[in-house]
């Protein structure tokens, strides 16, 4: 099974060795902004390494919601993440579920299928687009599995579809990690990549904030669990930089062994 985190973008290699990581993920522009990706001059490097790459898409991004003058924009700069992503070899791109106000959840379902057929007419995303359970909001698409299933109804037809389960984002969501994965493969049929985190606050309290594996409010034993089960790579997104992330792949590893 391959572990790694999320790194730095500014040298993922480097990272890496740093943690004995055997994959990156890492963002290829400010994660709270609408700048395209530039072009990286180790596009190459990363594309030809022995690491695994992945790339978180921007936080601001949210194809579900209803306000076009956020929809159509996060349309288009998650479809020029996916080329950017692609080249630097990217097994997949990471995209938060995204929310509707207002209570029309079934129109946030219907612009995540739009996103595909918007991106189909430009030949289709060049790469996975691994779509991440969140862990708050009232009209979340990807929170609970009630909602998940349905997002499932809109997009699973799509090749380029998949999915990321965040162990910290479930806890946080409301959804228990036992059985978790039975449970989401249930639904989608597939968990393309694990997000391994702790959690800092209690089950359900819809907040987002990661903590080392064992630190927080999840029983790390849950979480080695949902990594067995899912047989999927695997991305601490914890704290610490590269000893916090290498204690929490090393303590993953020692596990899994077992
Ligand atoms: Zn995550």
């Amino acid at each position: 099974m391959r572990i790694g985190a999320h790194v730095d973008p500014a040298a993922p290699l480097d990272e890496a060795a740093a943690r004995g990581a055997d994959l990156v993920q890492f963002f290829l522009a400010d994660p709270q902004g609408w700048t395209a990706p530039k072009p990286r001059s180790d596009a190459g490097a990363l594309a030809g390494g022995q690491v695994d790459v992945y790339v978180h898409a921007p936080y601001v991004i949210n194809v579900a919601t209803l306000n076009n003058r956020i929809r159509i924009p996060s349309r288009k700069l998650l479809l020029s993440h996916a080329k950017a992503a692609a080249a630097v070899g990217a097994k997949g791109l990471i995209v938060h579920g995204g929310h509707v106000g207002g209570g029309e959840l079934a129109k946030g379902f219907d612009n995540w299928r739009k996103t595909f057929a918007y991106a189909a007419e430009s030949g289709g995303f060049p790469l996975p687009v691994l779509i991440e359970n969140t862990a708050g909001g009232d009209n979340a698409c990807a929170r609970r599995l009630d909602a998940l299933a349905r997002l499932w109804d809109a997009v699973g037809e799509y090749d380029e579809v998949g999915f990321c389960l965040d162990t910290c984002h479930a806890h946080a969501g409301g959804e228990e990690l036992l059985g978790l994965v039975d449970r989401v493969k249930a639904v989608t049929g597939r968990i393309d990549l694990i997000h391994a985190n702790d959690s800092r606050d209690p089950f359900d309290s819809g907040r987002d904030r990661h903590d080392n594996l064992g630190r927080g409010q999840i029983d790390p034993e849950l979480i080695v669990a949902v990594v067995r089960a899912a047989g999927a790579p695997v991305v601490v997104e914890t704290p610490g930089g590269a000893e916090g992330q290498g204690a929490d792949i090393s303590f993953l590893r020692d596990r899994l062994s077992r």
